[in-house]
């Protein structure tokens, strides 16, 4: 057969988590705490704000950016929440696009991108995919980013620092302290931070700090998958305050221009109703599941310091197993859906579970991982 495929396509690797799924196939009505969304639906005001823009005829591609409005309302957004006196604004097909559109814009072949360990999943294939290099910065056990590891990951072949907070897989939040530090740090070398704030309104134990308070050399990256349960209508933006980084935004447009070309025109007319709406009830329930979790794993596994947001954690896999793939698997085997660490990790000793699920599916899971860690 001939071989059609580019060499690119050798450097994405997922098979660790397609062992998991092709596992769990055969599960009828699963356990499932593997799940990156949230579990309500969208809100129906946000729902209505769509159909509504649908049925005015709002189908057509928007400016490249994005629609007029929609960034007017950003742009003030970011101007109440940092210091940046007249943000850039970019409007993305999710923030899966926005760190295609970075990693397009800043990455030569060669260059290097320090990210902590474990990472989200999108960072380390697409990085691999466009030559450049994923440095590690190992955060186990507690998942703290620390400036010193950081200073010490820093070569001259640095081009890029990603912060992710709150973080996918660990549930981290970052502090005012950690990140001021690790501003510091990026300021001292000159290095471009990307702080992937996706999870920014899913913050428990207090408003969420971000690096671009300290460091005005950020990307800012947002998204409204997870805020408002609208994973599939692809929508997230950018935000740059610097010269500096205001030109990275506008190569990402101009990438953008002949990549996606827009984000989805009637899900951006919604989402200036999504920007209205308030989330506190939603994230006041998760804070409650959060909480039974780490309750209900704490006695029977090793687990870092509770989790002060997203919706995952990440907890290291009983001893008696080889490795945390091995425990998955198990855990799939009676019914219950989580994810090896591996597939976050160049480790393979924790597992992720997400608690994006109902509380009886939360409870049940706990009994049947504390029954396999305790048996
Ligand atoms: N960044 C992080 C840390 C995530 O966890 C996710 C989704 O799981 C994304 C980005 C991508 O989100 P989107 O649906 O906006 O592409």
């Amino acid at each position: 057969m001939k071989d059609y495929l580019a060499d690119r396509t050798s450097l994405i690797d997922a098979s660790g988590i397609r062992k998991v799924f092709a596992l769990a196939g055969s599960l009828k009505d699963p356990i499932n705490l593997s799940i990156g969304l949230p579990d309500f639906d969208v809100p129906d005001v946000i729902k209505d704000a769509a159909i509504t823009a649908i049925r005015a005829g709002e189908n057509r591609y928007s400016q490249t950016a994005g629609d007029g409005e929609l960034l007017e309302k950003l742009t003030a957004s970011v101007m109440a929440r940092t210091s940046w006196p007249r943000p850039e604004v970019l409007v993305t097909s999710g923030v899966s696009g926005a760190l295609l559109l970075t990693f397009m814009a800043v990455v030569n072949p060669g260059d290097e991108v320090i990210m902590a360990d474990p990472y989200f999943v999108i960072y380390k294939h697409v990085i691999r995919m466009l030559g450049g290099k994923c440095v590690y910065v190992d955060t186990y056990p507690d998942f703290g980013f620390s400036a010193e590891r950081l200073a010490e990951a820093i070569t001259d072949r640095t081009k890029l620092i990603i912060v992710n907070s709150p973080a996918n897989p660990t549930g981290a939040v970052y502090s005012q302290g950690q990140l001021k530090d690790m501003a510091e740090v990026a300021a001292r070398n000159d290095i471009l931070v990307m702080s992937d704030e996706i999870y920014d309104l899913f913050c428990y134990d207090g408003p969420c700090p971000s690096i671009a308070d300290y460091y005005e050399n950020t990307l800012l990256v947002r998204g409204f998958s997870k805020s408002y349960a609208m994973t599939g209508w692809r929508l997230g933006y950018v935000a740059a305050g610097s010269e500096a980084v205001k030109r990275v935004v506008e190569a990402m447009a101009r990438i953008q221009q002949y990549t996606f070309v827009c984000a989805p025109t009637p899900f951006q007319k919604a989402a200036i109703a999504a920007l209205d709406y308030d989330v506190t009830g939603h994230v006041n329930a998760y804070r409650k599941k959060r909480d039974a979790i780490y309750e209900g794993l704490k006695d029977s596994f090793k687990m870092a310091a509770k989790p002060g947001g997203a919706f995952y954690m990440f907890v290291e896999a009983p001893e008696r197993f080889s490795n945390a793939t091995e425990f998955v698997k198990k855990a799939i085997e009676n019914n219950v859906l989580i994810i090896p660490g591996n597939v976050f990790s160049e480790r393979d000793t924790h597992f992720r579970i997400s608690y994006a699920t109902t509380d009886e599916k939360i409870a049940a899971g706990i009994e049947v991982l504390c029954g396999l860690a305790d048996g």
